[in-house]
């Protein structure tokens, strides 16, 4: 098996690597960082998200595998004392590969079209304080927010930001994207749901700034970027997906059990 691994760079992290490739190395795994077939992150969904951009050219052939050097995660699933028992399942067994939704974002600006894949969700803020944004559900008029910004999640992101602001928590196993807002206001000019929506695969939402001049930061997982000259931002579940490989069955259910309430 070829891999590859990224590490937080912490010091357990870099320690927990080198005991990784020792271990796989005697178990016949070869290290390729440039076209691995598994990607190994060590740490935390953090280093999930990095190992996913930095891979996400090659998802067709890519399989991830996450150890926590904490708690458990959503994408690091195996615990630092686990690696032994990781390393045997994998150089004596066919994983199980689940395959999870991804979204993808079309932003038009004045200098053309840049598009973003996204794992956990796409963020927008206004550099300027309040955001204003006309938002359209299938090319139709929906709402015209106002406020601190707009958070567009996966499923498996469903769990991250999107879940502090009171969004919902979605199985991967729905193809769907979920808008939530961040302290919209409300009044007679500038109304909005107020709940969080969440669109199927087959529809798409437009995020329309009134004023293409303003300038935006936009978030994409972890990075965060500033763009002037937005005419507009299409938000669809993405042709591709991601793929995890699991040698032991961990329910989605049971890791939002012990992420978020503990042992019942
Ligand atoms: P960070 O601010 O260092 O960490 C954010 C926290 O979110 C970490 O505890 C991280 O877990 C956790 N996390 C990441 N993806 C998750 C998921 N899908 N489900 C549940 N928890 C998740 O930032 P970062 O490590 O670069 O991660 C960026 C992510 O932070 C964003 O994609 C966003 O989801 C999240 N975030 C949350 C808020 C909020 O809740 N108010 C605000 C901004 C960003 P680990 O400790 O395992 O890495």
């Amino acid at each position: 098996m070829k891999y590859a691994l990224l590490d937080r760079g912490d010091r357990l992290s870099r320690e927990l690597s080198e005991q990784f490739q020792a271990q796989a190395s005697t178990r016949g795994f070869v290290y390729d960082e440039e076209a691995p077939e598994t990607v190994v992150t060590i740490g935390g969904d953090g280093t999930m998200l990095q190992a996913f951009h930095r891979y996400k050219n090659q998802l067709d052939r890519i399989a991830f595998i996450g150890i926590h050097t904490g708690h458990l995660g959503f994408y690091a699933d195996w615990q630092k004392n686990e690696i032994v028992e990781l390393l045997d399942l994998m150089a004596s067994s066919e994983p199980r590969n689940i395959h999870y939704p991804l979204l993808h974002v079309e932003i038009d600006t004045a200098e053309g079209k840049e598009t973003h894949l996204v794992l956990n969700e796409f963020t927008l803020k206004s550099a300027e304080g309040t955001l204003v944004a006309a938002i359209q559900i299938n090319d139709e008029p929906f709402e015209m927010f106002r406020g601190d910004g707009i958070v567009i999640s996966t499923p498996t992101g469903s769990t991250g930001y999107n879940k502090s602001l009171g969004g919902a928590v979605i199985h991967p196993s729905l193809e769907a994207l979920q808008i939530a807002e961040i302290a919209s206001i409300n009044n007679r000019v500038y109304r909005t749901l107020g709940s969080s929506v969440i669109l199927p695969k087959h529809h798409h939402c437009d995020i329309v700034p009134p004023d293409p001049e303003e300038e935006l930061i936009i978030g994409v997982d972890h990075m965060l970027m500033a763009r002037v000259g937005v005419r507009s931002m299409t938000c669809r579940v993405a042709e591709k997906k991601v793929t995890f490989a699991r040698y032991r069955p961990f329910t989605f259910w049971n890791r939002v059990r012990e992420a978020f309430i503990g042992s019942v």
